[in-house]
């Protein structure tokens, strides 16, 4: 049987991210989603087996069904990893690799196929896989470059032998955020040998629209702490990392107080700007940071204090459509600027929006610490569909938000295994293949919001210096 994770809920999600990017209506971009995928896979190499799984989980919270069962539907499009034949008369994809490259195509594959591949490395080929098939099944009609072959060098990604094999200490680190990227990066951290204590840290519980895309979620999970399902669901993965749920904001946590130096080191995957600049203002002592902007592209940034190189601040300033996107949700629930700006719901601002929108079966109790993006997306869609700023709060699709998690994971391990911090800003499209010499050295800008501030340079200088 195929794997179901998707509700209604989750596939109004791809649906709206979709209608986004095309400029169509949310029913019109719900039926091209209705499409079936076959996966094909020459069995007899087990990196392509583990492959075909990974394609497949994410390909089931896109489409309407992924599987390798050939009787499962008519599909849209035929995955062919290795060498064999195809099963059907679908338009195909096919998928090989030699290890250090693979190639993703809609001819025959030509690289021969390797026994073993590093699995981290295979969730990313698996993510650029899956857009490429979105990309055949719903016709074609993405407005982004259409790379044929589309070849991956997975050797730039840095995952040497020497890498791989080596134990990596997190000591205690923080993740911020247990959405999406928060789950990407536990899907491909676990193929390391890493150890230590991360503390996973979310107020927010689990949507039914979350489904999507947040991969260790199931529809068991839903109403329940984010922070508290990935850890029950992660753990077992990693027999050497304490996962340690903390169901509260980062910056409100106790042990703040008790040791200025508590935030070692921080791991990004919160939903916004704002959010990061805050997290920032917590002075961490190293971010490893990874965003999606809707499903067009991924920024991967690390800083490391006292620093003169760019923080989240300087790589994410508050900008004019983060300003539009704000106004656009204070005028569509009546609420201010500001209470937008909390980034949750306060109990008068939920007075506020209940006056607002009085007959739609809305709550206090479920309204009060809701984020505003999410309300706003249930609440607005038809509204923030026709605007730039709007189109934004759409989340992506599994395979972005994973390949975000996944290279932040691989770059984590490679950094902390003793790789160099030789580029603090890397921005990848999904539907691209990655740009190693795109890597880059950011310096600080000196009107940044955070480390322009004298008082931060000199409190990083002495918690870090
Ligand atoms: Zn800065």
């Amino acid at each position: 049987m195929p794997d179901h994770y998707l509700n209604a809920q989750a596939i109004r999600e791809n649906a709206h991210s979709l209608a986004a990017t095309l400029g169509i209506d949310t029913e019109e971009a719900e039926e091209l989603l209705q499409a079936h995928a076959l996966v094909t896979v020459d069995e007899s190499v087990p990196s392509n087996v583990f492959l075909c799984e990974q394609v497949s989980k994410l390909l089931a919270r896109t489409l309407e069904s992924a599987s390798h069962h050939v009787d499962s539907g008519i599909p849209a499009v035929e995955i062919i990893i290795g060498q064999i034949p195809p099963r059907s008369a679908a338009p195909t994809i096919w998928v090989s690799s030699d290890g250090d490259t693979a190639c993703i195509s809609r001819q025959r594959a030509s690289l021969p196929g390797v026994q073993e591949i590093h699995p981290a490395l295979l969730v990313v080929v698996a993510c650029y896989v899956a857009a490429a098939a979105l990309r055949v099944a719903i016709g074609d009609s993405l407005p982004f470059p259409d790379h044929d072959p589309l070849i991956l060098d997975l050797k730039s990604l840095g995952l040497t032998l020497d890498v791989t094999s080596r134990q990596v200490d997190l000591g205690r680190t923080y993740l911020a955020g247990a959405g999406a990227i928060g789950n990407g990066y536990l899907w491909a951290l676990r193929w390391f040998d890493v150890r230590g204590q991360l503390d996973v840290v979310d107020f927010d519980i689990v949507k039914k629209g979350n489904l999507n895309r947040q991969l260790w979620f199931r529809e068991s999970d839903v109403g329940l702490s984010k922070a508290e399902r990935l850890v029950g669901r992660a753990q077992a993965s990693f027999s050497h990392v304490k996962l340690l749920p903390r169901v509260d904001r980062l910056q409100d946590l106790p042990e703040k107080k008790d040791d200025p130096r508590w935030l070692r080191r921080l791991i990004v995957g919160v939903d916004s700007r704002m959010a990061r600049r805050s997290l920032q203002s917590e002075i961490p002592g190293e971010v490893f940071d990874a965003s999606t902007t809707d499903i067009r592209e991924i920024v991967l940034h690390f800083n490391c204090q006292p620093s003169r190189q760019a923080c989240l601040g300087c790589i994410y300033p508050p900008d004019d459509l983060e300003t539009g996107r704000t106004l656009d949700i204070a005028l569509a629930l009546g609420v201010t600027i500001k209470d937008v700006q909390e980034g949750v719901i306060s109990p008068m601002a939920a007075q506020m929006i209940l006056a607002r929108y009085p007959d739609r079966g809305l709550t206090a109790a479920a309204l009060e610490g809701e984020a505003y993006d999410s309300l706003f997306k249930a609440l607005c869609a038809k509204a923030a569909l026709r605007t730039e700023s709007g189109r934004q709060v759409f989340a992506p699709f599994a395979f972005v938000s994973v390949l975000a998690g996944a290279l932040l994971a691989i770059e984590t391990v490679r950094r902390l295994g003793g790789g160099d911090a030789n580029f603090n800003l890397w921005k990848i499209s999904p539907w691209s293949p990655f740009i190693p010499r795109l890597r880059r050295q950011v310096p600080a800008i000196p009107t940044c919001p955070i480390c322009g501030e004298t008082v931060f340079r000199n409190t990083a200088q002495q918690l870090w210096g």
